[in-house]
C-alpha cells in the first residue's frame, strides 16, 4: 500500500514536470512565433536551456528515461555550452580568453533606418564589425550590404526569413541557409562561412549538415538585449555584466516593425570608447575565432 502511493506520488511529480515543461515551451513558442524578421527574445540565452537540462536530468533519475529521451532530445534544443563541447570548431559562443580581444556583431540587417547609422559610427571610430544578414532584407536593400562589404566589415548568414531553426525541418533549414548564400555571393563576392541562427536556436543535425558544407555556427556570450528597445545606459550595463576577453557581443542594426533601436545607436560610441579604455582590441569575428570569413565552395 505504502509502495503504491509512493509510485503515484512519483508519477504525479513527473507529470507535473512534463506539464510545466510543455507550458513553458508553448509560451516560448508563442513569443517567438512572430512574423520575420523579429528580435531575439531572451529565451535563446543559456540559462533556460540549462534549466531544461537540469529538469530533464531530474526526470531521468526518477526512472522516466525513455519518455524523457523522446521529449527532450528529439525536440528540445541542447544548451549552447553543451553544443560547443560536442562540436568544437563548428559551434561557437565565444573566442579565446587571450589576448584581450572582443568582437561586435549586429543581427537582422540590413534596414533603411538603423543599419546606415551603425555603419556611420563604425566608420567614424574605425571599428570593423560582423553583420549577420537576413536574406529577405538583403534582397530589399542590396546597396546597404554592398556598403558593409566596401567599408571592411564581415558578413554572415542569418537565414532567409528568420525562422526558429529548431522548429523547421532539415530541408527547410538547408533552404534558409542556401537561399541567403546564393543572394549574398554576387553582392559581396564570397560565400559567408559564418551562420548565426535566429534566436541562437539550432539542432545538432543542422549543425552537422552545416559543418559538412564548410559553415560555422556562431552564437554569442554577451547579450545587449537591445532588441527590447532599451535605452543606451541599460544596453551598456547589460554588456558590461558578462564582458570579458573573447566576448562575442550581440547587438542589432536592423529593426523589426515598431522596434526602436535608437538605444543601440546611442550606446555604440560609448561602448567603443569604454572597450578601448579597458584595453580591449575590437576585432572582427573571423579574427577573434581565427577562422576565414569565406566558405570554401566546390562546384
Ligand atoms: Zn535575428
Amino acid at each position: 500500500m505504502f509502495a503504491k502511493s509512493r509510485i503515484w506520488k512519483r508519477a504525479a511529480l513527473v507529470l507535473m514536470i512534463l506539464i510545466l515543461g510543455t507550458a513553458d515551451n508553448v509560451s516560448l513558442l508563442a513569443a517567438r512565433n512572430e512574423s520575420p524578421p523579429v528580435p531575439h527574445p531572451s529565451v535563446s540565452k543559456q540559462t533556460p536551456a540549462l534549466a531544461e537540462l537540469k529538469k530533464s536530468e531530474a526526470a531521468d533519475r526518477r526512472g522516466n528515461r525513455k519518455r524523457n529521451q523522446r521529449n527532450t532530445q528529439a525536440q528540445r534544443p541542447l544548451s549552447w555550452v553543451k553544443l560547443q563541447q560536442l562540436y568544437p570548431g563548428a559551434f561557437y559562443i565565444g573566442g579565446p580568453r587571450k589576448p584581450r580581444m572582443v568582437t561586435l556583431t549586429f543581427d537582422d540587417v540590413p534596414d533603411m533606418n538603423y543599419t546606415p547609422k551603425v555603419l556611420d559610427i563604425l566608420a567614424k571610430y574605425k571599428v570593423r564589425a560582423t553583420f549577420f544578414v537576413v536574406g529577405s532584407r538583403a534582397r530589399a536593400y542590396p546597396s546597404i550590404v554592398r556598403r558593409m562589404q566596401r567599408e571592411g566589415h564581415m558578413i554572415g548568414n542569418h537565414s532567409y526569413s528568420h525562422p526558429v531553426f529548431s522548429r523547421i525541418s532539415l530541408q527547410q533549414f538547408q533552404q534558409q541557409v542556401m537561399r541567403t548564400d546564393a543572394l549574398l555571393r554576387p553582392l559581396i563576392g564570397y560565400s559567408p562561412k559564418l551562420i548565426r541562427p535566429p534566436y541562437g536556436e539550432i539542432l545538432p543535425k543542422q549543425i552537422e549538415w552545416a559543418q559538412s558544407k564548410g559553415f560555422v555556427i556562431v552564437n554569442w556570450n554577451v547579450d545587449s538585449e537591445d532588441w527590447r528597445s532599451l535605452d543606451s545606459n541599460r544596453i551598456l550595463i547589460n554588456i558590461k555584466r558578462t564582458l570579458q576577453p573573447g566576448s562575442i557581443i550581440l547587438q542589432h542594426a536592423g529593426g523589426g516593425q515598431g522596434q526602436d533601436l535608437s538605444g543601440t545607436i546611442n550606446a555604440l560610441p560609448r561602448l567603443i570608447r569604454m572597450l578601448r579604455s579597458k584595453g580591449y582590441q575590437i576585432v572582427t569575428l573571423p579574427e577573434l575565432l581565427n577562422r576565414p570569413v569565406a566558405r570554401q565552395t566546390y562546384r
